[in-house]
């Protein structure tokens, strides 16, 4: 039996870096995607693709919009009930709001139906592929690899670690931290979709030794990735330089631990230094930009100018629960207005947001064979959009049926996850469900 399948609407995508390489949008408006098993074997104009593979079912999306998928490359899981979570900045808010939250979270029960919940969102927002902030708990993280498993979604994800400023209930010993972890690697890290990310909470909740810890993980384990936050508010730089007395900067905290490598996504990055930046670049790390966190907490706002000078690779995620939804087309239109707002304002465009919510974030994770754009040999990961009967969207789209740009950017200003149809990973509908 075939497993081919022919998927019609207008695509778009961005197959490369806009900011360094000379591509641009791509848009095939009457155009189809052949779906091999779980690859896409051939794109182009509907006419020639139906030609060519009579016999192949067809989905036939005309009048919708085909995108890559989405690609999270920060996210928490066991945040989604703290979204919304008003008045506080962020050292405050994790204490009185969210790591609470996240000790609620301790049964394997649990934290399997907020697992669920928590990969239906992203899955309903067209995101098809996430580095995810894992709990503290071990087996309420096992139960969050486990769902993953059967979401069919590429999510890479660890164990959060951390030995103090966190409560009693979150709290491991460095030791517990490498054993724990090296158990969940053993476990998920290359089963299906699923990988490994070591995940130091931040500096301020991880003394010496549980950095130590995670740098021997990456030592023994060197195809596990690394997840961190760095810079994010000015009170945690201020704490960590009381923390940590010798280190240069918050960024020496973790070169110091081994935990530099080009495997490792480091969060916000708000206020470095020039010289942690050089760092940065020299080490190859990569940045998740998180916009309506950084707006949300009162955080501050991304030097991106910066960063594109250094070399630094980044994309943009969502950050939920400091993060206002799931929605990475509303993260792009916040780091479009975040950039509008700066002196030194790196000025984006409808293509190159959309490149920061798909290829960028493949190449964050190393997964940019794989995915992030729509070219024939990826991975049918792939997000089908259609502006709802009588909405805003639909109203402004109906005076641009001639220009991709202007549609995209209509579509990153107000498409939510009511315009999202259907999501697809691995040649496979996850979105809804088939059942
Ligand atoms: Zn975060």
């Amino acid at each position: 039996m075939s497993t081919r399948t022919l998927i019609r609407g207008h695509l778009l995508d961005v197959p490369g870096n806009p900011f360094t390489d000379s591509v641009g949008l791509r848009s095939e408006p009457d155009g189809a995607i052949l779906i091999d098993g779980d690859r896409i074997a051939a794109r182009g104009a509907a006419p020639a693709l139906l030609a060519a593979a009579p016999d192949a079912p067809v989905v036939d999306h005309r009048g919708s919009f085909i995108l890559p998928g989405f690609i999270d490359t920060h996210v928490h899981f066991p945040q989604l009930p703290v979204i919304g979570s008003m008045g506080l900045p962020l050292l405050r808010w994790l204490a009185e709001r969210t790591l609470p939250a996240e000790a609620a979270l301790d049964t394997a029960e649990s934290a399997s139906k907020a697992a669920d919940r928590f990969l239906r969102m992203l899955a309903k927002n067209g995101t098809t592929s996430a580095l995810v902030f894992g709990s503290h708990i071990p087996i309420a993280q096992n139960a969050f690899f486990e769902r993953a498993a059967a979401s069919g979604m590429r999510i890479v994800s660890g164990l959060s670690l951390g030995d103090r400023e966190l409560p009693d209930a979150l709290i491991r010993t460095a030791d517990e931290c490498y054993r724990e972890s090296e158990s969940l690697i053993a476990r998920w890290h290359g089963s299906g979709l699923l990988r490994y990310a070591v995940t130091p909470r931040f500096s301020v909740s991880c003394s010496e030794a549980v950095l130590d810890a995670c740098g021997a993980l990456t030592k023994r384990y060197p195809g596990v990735m690394v997840q961190t936050h760095i810079n994010e508010n000015r009170d945690e730089i201020a704490l960590v330089r009381r923390q940590f007395p010798w280190a240069r900067d918050y960024f020496d905290t973790y070169e110091r631990a081994g935990l530099t490598g080009a495997t490792a996504v480091f969060a916000h990055n708000l206020h470095p230094t020039s010289d942690e930046l050089s760092r940065m670049a020299e080490a190859g790390v990569r940045v998740a930009h998180c916009p309506s966190s950084n707006n949300f907490l009162g955080s501050g706002s991304f030097p991106m100018a910066r960063h594109r000078k250094s070399g630094i690779a980044f994309s943009v995620a969502c950050d939920v629960g400091g993060g206002t939804g799931f929605s990475l087309l509303k993260e792009a239109l916040a780091a479009y207005e975040m950039q509008m707002q700066r002196d030194d304002g790196v000025a984006l465009t409808p293509t190159t947001l959309l490149y920061l919510i798909t290829s960028a974030g493949a190449e964050l994770l190393g997964m940019q064979d794989q995915t992030g754009d729509l070219s024939p040999g990826k991975q049918a990961d792939l997000v089908v959009l259609r502006a709802p009967e009588g909405s805003s969207l639909q109203a402004v789209l109906a005076h641009h049926t001639q220009d991709a740009q202007q549609q995209l950017g209509a579509m990153i200003t107000l498409a939510r996850e009511e315009s999202i149809r259907e999501t697809w990973v691995a040649g496979r509908r996850i979105y809804p469900d088939a059942g």
